[in-house]
Formats: C-alpha cells, structure tokens, sequence
C-alpha cells in the first residue's frame, strides 16, 4: 500500500463508493438515498461494473466501498466482489440489517474476499436504533450480525449517524460496541438531504461536544474513530493535541492504535470530492453520496477523467475558492468544512461550512490578541 501522506489527491482518490443499487428494504429516517424496495431499471449492469473497477484499478489501489441501498439486493453482488478483489482493490460492503443478511450472506461476504464490513448502529437500545430504522427487531438482529462478522473474523466498521435523537445516548453507543472488536467507528454528522431534516441535526455547539467525547474516547477505545462529513473534528483534534503538548501531556497522536485490517487510516486533508468520490446507482459521479452534483456519468466517461478533471471536481478542490471563514481559515487544508452540507443548507457548496463555531484569526479584530490565542488552541 502506498504511503497515504503522499497521497496526490487531485489525482487519487483514497476511497471509492460505488452505490450498487439504491433499493432497500429498511425506511430510515435519514436516508441519503431517498431508498425504496425496488430496484431501478437504470442502475449499473454487471458489465458496466466491472468496466468502472478496471477503471477505479488505474489510480493505483484506493479503497473500494459497495453501499447502497442495500448491496444485498443485487444478486451479482458476490460476482461483484470477487472481481473488485481479483483487480487488488481493497473492497468493503455496507449492508443492511435486513433478512437478506443471513449468518450464510456473512460467511459467503467473507468468502468473496472482503477487507471490512460495515454495519449501522444507531442506539444503544432497541427504542432508539428501531426507531432510526423503522423496523422493530433490527436492533437485535443487528448485534447478531456483529457478533457474526466477528465469528468469521471479518473486521467490523461500525457506522453512527449523530442526530438530535441519540447525542445523548452517543457514550452507551461507544461503549457497547467495544464488546464487538471493531476496527473503525465512523460517526457520521447528519447533511440534511434525502429523506434527513434540518430539524433532526444537532447544533454547531453540540457537535463540538460531541468532537470533545470522540477524542477524549479515541484515547481508550480498542477501535479508531472518525468523522464522517465533519472535517472540523480534524480541527477540533488539532486544538485539542495543541493544547495537550504545551500542558505536557503525551498527545493524542503518539497514543493513537493502528487499525488492524489491510484499509488502514484515512489520510489528513480528505474531504468531498477531493480524496473522495461517489458514484451512484445510475452512474453519476458525485464529490459525496451527500452532494448529489454530478461531475459526469461513467457510462459515457472515465471516472479517472471525471475525478481529475471535471469543472465540479477540480473547484471543489481548490479551496481558495471556499466562501466565508472556510477560505481565511488557518485549519482549511486539514479541514475545508464539509461541502456537502454547505450545499444542503445554503445552496453554494463552496459556502462556509455552516455547523463550526470556530472563528478563523482573521476573523477577530487586530486588537483582540488573547482571543485569538485561544481561537487557535495554542
Ligand atoms: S471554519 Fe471551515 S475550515 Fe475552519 S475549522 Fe471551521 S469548517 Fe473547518
């Protein structure tokens, strides 16, 4: 595996997701996709699939993610990974909890060669995750499926979308999880799109608490933890490690583990549409599966000439374009802001992100030196 933090990512994306199939049978209350139980008559053929991980194989080696919907609902689902693997790409399955996911589905996932499974929990009880849901039983047979996936010896992600509904059951999540071996714990910051409200997301100060608990978590967790469409937690971590070296305290970098599968660690910098690329059940090639702009279909088009070269792709990258406080901000090359809920709730994707309290230096009047020390963190 190449050397991440040499990772060129104009050219190369890290990690790839090819949504299979929009159709599903679970109806949850944030669903990006908008998902419904049948499947689209437009969705990728397997022909075309294995043309787009030919594709996908030229950059080089990033990770390969199958989400949907539910991958599940394609029965060339195994043929697909046996390809996606044969190609040398890491590749990893998002599933749902739903009867398509037998203890036999696991155990053949397994078999075709998988590098990780990911698997969603959004409660540490049955009211909470059903609720999120929609089906009573699936939180059960979710802790079945993890302890399933452990049994085959399948590195387990465990995905959490942080709403209003469960911040505050976010530390009983993180300690019930432990239980199940986990390499990665994504925690994904709800983007209002899709079937997600506005109503339902936490606020700009809420999510620097729940910045805080990861960190401070990171630092006794037998699993990672990442962010998922919150690039501030970067800048929140950064802050926070500042902060712990001038006090003398071993930051949390030097304690930090290694994941312990063949995926390794999202580099520093990663974002929407830079590092980062969706395509979706139709083809379009999104920056994100939470910013539904496409920059070309890979019916008619490379997805290597869409990535590096499309007007969407190479804008959204060039963050002397970002609007607001993103643009002057010391902490935008670690972070950027997510791009996805910037168009979510204004519209512009280059806009500032809208949920970071933090105020860039240039923001603060000239006269105000101790406060931007402490905006800084230093
Ligand atoms: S202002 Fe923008 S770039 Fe700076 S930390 Fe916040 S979201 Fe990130």
């Amino acid at each position: 595996m190449r050397n991440m933090t040499d990772m060129d990512f104009s050219r190369t994306p890290f990690i790839v997701i090819w949504e299979v199939t929009q159709s599903c049978d679970l109806a949850c209350l944030h669903c990006r996709a908008n998902a419904r139980t049948c499947r689209d008559h437009f969705e990728l053929t397997t022909r075309q699939g294995y043309d787009l991980m030919d594709d996908i194989a030229s950059f080089g080696s990033p990770l390969l993610v199958l989400t949907g919907g539910d991958p599940l609902k394609r029965e060339d689902l195994y043929d697909l990974i046996t390809y996606s693997v044969a190609k040398g790409l890491r590749t990893s399955v998002s599933p749902s909890v739903t009867p398509l996911l037998t203890n036999e589905s696991i155990r053949k996932l397994g078999e075709a060669g998988i590098s990780r499974i990911a698997v969603s929990l959004d409660g540490s009880t049955a009211g909470i995750h059903d609720s999120f849901r929609g089906v009573r039983g699936s939180y059960a047979r979710t802790l079945e499926v993890l302890s399933e996936c452990g049994k085959e010896g399948i590195p387990i992600q465990v995905n959490t979308t942080v709403t209003r509904y469960n911040i505050r059951d976010f530390e009983n999540i993180a300690n019930l999880i432990a239980g199940f071996g986990p390499v990665l714990w994504s925690v994904f910051f709800l983007v209002p799109t899709g079937r997600g409200k506005v109503e339902d997301t936490i606020s700009p100060e809420e999510y620097e608490s729940v910045f805080e608990k990861m960190y401070e978590l990171s630092k006794v967790m037998p699993y990672d933890i990442k962010s998922t469409e919150a690039p501030h937690y970067r800048r929140y971590a950064a802050q926070a490690r500042a902060r712990e070296k001038r006090s003398g305290i071993c930051p949390l970098e030097a304690a930090a583990g290694t994941l312990r599968d063949t995926i390794g660690r999202a580099p520093r910098g990663i974002n929407d549409g830079k590092g980062f690329v969706f395509i979706s059940h139709r083809g379009e090639v999104y920056p994100s599966g939470f910013l539904p702009l496409s920059g070309g279909n890979v019916k008619n088009e490379s997805i290597v000439s869409i990535y590096r070269t499309s007007p969407l792709f190479t804008r959204i990258r060039d963050y002397d374009m970002l609007k607001g406080k993103c643009c002057v901000c010391e902490f935008r090359n670690i972070c950027g802001g997510s791009r996805a809920r910037a168009y979510a709730v204004t519209g512009d994707y280059m806009e500032s992100e809208p949920y970071c309290v933090y105020m860039p230096v240039k923001y603060i009047p000239a006269e105000s030196n101790e406060e931007k020390t402490r905006s800084l963190g230093i």
